[in-house]
């Protein structure tokens, strides 16, 4: 089957291949025959080396298709069912999952660099891992079959495929993490996928005032279709914070994994209010507080992972909301290739034109 394939970590492009194969399906396991995938930011992240994934790596973590096999044991799941891909399956039995942090679930986390493909042939073949356990660059996953969360029969594909991830993270973190309240000020920094569902989410819960923060005109002028009350480029973040009656936003989502905006952020949060960490960044970016502003200021600081909850009671509430037409998820997607032209989208995702670009997999 066909899949992309990075070969070493730090290379910004990745190889179409005819000759690659799943391995491991077995007991517990599930045959995915994917239909569309959406680029993440994380993708490029892993590529790069800032999210760590051992190379080679099949990118691509955002997948949906139809379960073709499933392993001994597996219960819940059938052939014929249409699913996305989920790239923390809780394990239902650790300590995070049994306080119902699903999310954190330390089981399939030490999973996340297993093989999943070999490439070549023969003595020649080599060992790849998915990124993220899942691997969704390809036409065929093995996965277990907690990684796959059943979808409605007629959800579309490239639909389901962005409720994988950053759509998921982006309204878990406004609905459960920050549990946004009506009449609430957001301010929403970073207007890629991530960022415009966190407009999304925070116009579910009813929030008054939702300003978006970024440096790129024609993105934020997007962000206001999808909920956005109003746009600044990120030098304008201040003054609209002093504007408000608190002297700053209730909630400020930080949507772009740097140290510097989380730090913007921390300044645009009204006494009391909350930011909201939810992009993925490095490991030595290091973010400073002085313990006095820490302490007096009394802004609560909370880091929100894969939309910060039981990750398939979040999905099941974005596709009711998606259903209901409160949530858009077609107007996201911005740009469609075919898996040859991989490289391309990921050009459209560097250069900040996509805020979502669908891979089909036919
Ligand atoms: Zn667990
Ligand atoms: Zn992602």
């Amino acid at each position: 089957m066909r899949a992309a394939i990075l070969h070493q970590t730090g290379q910004d492009k990745l190889e179409v291949r005819d000759d690659v194969e799943t391995v491991g399906f077995g007991p517990g396991r599930v045959r995915v025959r994917l239909r569309a995938t959406s680029l993440c930011h994380s993708d490029l992240s892993a590529m790069s080396g800032v999210l760590p994934q051992p190379a080679p790596f099949v990118p691509g973590h955002e997948g949906a298709g139809d379960v073709t096999e499933v392993g001994e044991g597996v219960a819940g799941v059938a052939v014929g069912d249409r699913v996305v891909l989920c790239w923390m399956p809780p394990c239902g039995v650790c300590p995070h999952c049994r306080r119902g942090q699903g999310h954190l679930c330390v089981t399939s986390l030490r999973r996340l660099g297993a093989p999943g493909f070999t490439f070549g042939s023969g003595e020649a073949a080599v060992e790849a891992s998915g990124f993220y356990g899942t691997g969704t660059f390809a036409q065929e996953v093995v996965v277990p079959a907690g990684s796959v969360i059943k979808v409605p029969g007629d959800m579309p594909y490239e639909l389901a495929a962005l409720i994988g991830c950053g759509v998921t993270t982006g309204v878990g973190a406004a609905v459960n993490t920050a549990r946004v309240e009506p009449g609430a000020s957001v301010a929403v920094i970073g207007a890629g996928g991530v960022g415009v569902a966190v407009v999304q989410g925070a116009r579910v819960c009813g929030a008054a005032r939702i300003t978006v923060v970024d440096p790129v005109e024609s993105r934020r002028e997007r962000a206001l279709g999808f909920g956005a009350t109003d746009a600044v480029a990120p030098e304008g973040l201040k003054a609209a914070a002093k504007g408000l009656e608190a002297g700053g936003y209730d909630y400020v989502f930080e949507a772009v994994g740097r140290a510097a905006t989380v730090r913007a952020a921390y300044d645009a949060t009204r006494r009391g209010g909350a930011v909201v960490v939810i992009g993925a960044g490095a490991w030595d970016d290091q973010v400073g507080f002085s313990m006095a502003e820490l302490f007096f200021n009394e802004k609560r600081i909370l880091p929100s992972m894969y939309g910060g909850g039981d990750v398939l009671r979040t999905a099941a509430r974005v596709i009711e909301l998606w259903r209901a037409g409160r949530i858009d998820l077609a107007g996201m997607i911005t740009h469609r290739v075919g898996l040859a032209d991989v490289n391309e989208a990921i050009a459209q995702m560097r250069s900040g034109e996509a805020l979502r670009t669908v891979i089909t997999l036919d």
